[in-house]
């Protein structure tokens, strides 16, 4: 029987790519360990509207971004769509192209502490597992904030949080060491004519210099 793969789908808008999100996910790889990590950069995000660079030059900076790592790979199935991305289309639609292997949906504390507001939210829990990003120690008591947990059911796994929820799956938290480096920062930093040099690959840098975004 062919062995299945571990792979994680890392959504964002990437309005830049950077550091933090390059290391965040081979942190990730290394842990769990995961196959692979898709990045996927979002389309219209409907909860995030702020100066965002157009989806297709947010792709360019992440394809030249992931460049030379055999374990990143980059999806356009959100932003090749003129549809608002819905992570539960998306994650349908990822299920059909790497079929036979295990998906983990990853996303950073904050966002699962949103999950109430997203759109069927339910139905993404029963079609994925969720690795949540934490920095480390990681936040127990904000966890315990969320709708979907059940009651005070957790394991540690290694350094894994495995957290129960109420549709009877478990939800691993991973302990991320920080990166202080935002998308939103360097944004500003380049309107404010500041360097955004070692907080992102020097490709990208170039990019966005040669297509004078974020101005
Ligand atoms: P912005 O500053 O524009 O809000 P962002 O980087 O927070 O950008 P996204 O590009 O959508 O937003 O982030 C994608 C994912 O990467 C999110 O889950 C976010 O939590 C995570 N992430 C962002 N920055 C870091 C970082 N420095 N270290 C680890 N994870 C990060």
């Amino acid at each position: 029987m062919p062995v299945k793969a571990r792979i994680g789908l890392f959504g964002g808008t990437f309005n830049p790519i950077h550091y933090g999100h390059l290391r965040a996910a081979e942190e990730l790889r290394d842990v769990f360990p995961l196959s692979k990590v898709v990045f996927i950069p979002s389309n219209n995000p409907p909860l995030k509207r702020d100066s965002i660079a157009p989806a297709h030059h947010r792709y360019e900076m992440a394809r030249l971004a992931i460049d030379g790592n055999p374990g990143f790979a980059l999806s356009d199935i959100e932003c090749k769509s003129d549809r608002v991305s819905y992570t539960v289309h998306t994650i349908v639609e990822m299920r059909q192209q790497y079929a036979g292997n295990d998906l983990y949906f990853i996303m950073g504390l904050d966002a699962f502490l949103e999950m109430p507001k997203w759109f069927k939210t339910d139905e993404i829990l029963a079609n994925a597992a969720l690795i949540v990003m934490a920095r480390p120690p990681i936040e127990m008591e904000r966890i315990k904030e969320s709708p979907n947990k059940d009651g005070d059911n957790c394991r540690m796994d290694g350094k894994v949080a495995q957290i129960g929820l109420k549709n009877g799956k478990y939800l691993s938290v991973a302990s991320i060491p920080p990166h202080n480096i935002s998308s939103t920062h360097i944004r500003q930093s380049i309107r404010e004519g500041r360097t955004i040099k070692y907080l992102l690959p020097e490709s990208v840098e170039s990019y966005i210099i040669n297509n004078e975004l974020y101005k």
